[in-house]
């Protein structure tokens, strides 16, 4: 039997992040995906669902992702999950940081969480696979790619990170992405590997010259 994937998307702050809640439906322990802007909401969601925030998984280091990782580190027990190469690139200092490698698995209940390592938008970005969804922060948009004109970014990662590892993916995957930029809060891969203009290319050269992820979201 597959256990019951608990995943709540909320909005917050003032440039559309998406601050994810995953974990077990039965046992109600959750990880919050990159805490930012408004830590009272999000321990107020956390209560109001009856949950319990054991883990902070961390997409990326951007700002916009992290801002509230200190606030919600003094409010719960969590422990702050990121990749190991993103923990150099920011260097972390956060205390009981576990530093990740692509293929890596932690639990929340019964439900299995894989970390996927991205690089391009960022060294260290990671992605998290639980079940048919997938948590994409700012590798993939819905209609877009993260940005790969930034210290630290790759657009050659970027395409990697794309062809050899999300769109391998089964095309039936959700993806919920780490910004709200489109009309919809949530695609698929076979959606995305259709539409997404930024997927729509014939190899890495034609990736580059088109200026793919050089766009100006962040
Ligand atoms: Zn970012």
């Amino acid at each position: 039997m597959t256990a019951s994937l608990y995943l709540k998307q909320v909005e917050l702050g003032p440039m559309g992040n998406y601050i994810y809640f995953v974990g077990d439906r039965n046992t109600r322990e959750v990880a919050v995906v990159d805490p930012a802007w408004e830590v009272d909401r999000i321990v107020g969601v956390a209560q109001e669902n009856d949950l319990t925030i054991s883990k902070i998984l961390i997409t990326h280091s951007h700002f916009d992702h992290i801002n509230g990782v200190e606030d919600l580190l003094n409010r719960t027990r969590a422990r702050v999950y990121i990749h190991k190469a993103e923990a150099e690139f920011m260097r972390a200092v956060w205390p009981d940081l576990v530093k990740v490698e692509s293929g890596d698995t932690t639990t929340l209940g019964d439900v299995e969480i894989t970390f996927i390592h991205t690089p391009g938008h960022t060294p260290g970005s990671q992605c998290f696979l639980v079940q048919n969804t997938l948590v994409s922060g700012d590798t993939l948009f819905i209609g877009a790619c993260g940005r790969c004109d930034l210290p630290g970014s790759s657009p050659e990662d970027m395409y990697a990170s794309l062809t050899q590892k999300l769109m391998q993916l089964d095309e039936r995957t959700l993806v919920f992405p780490g910004h709200n930029y489109a009309q919809k809060p949530y695609s698929t891969i076979g959606d995305e590997k259709r539409s997404n203009p930024y997927l729509q290319f014939q190899s890495l050269q034609d990736f580059l010259r088109r200026g793919m992820g050089i766009v100006k979201l962040t």
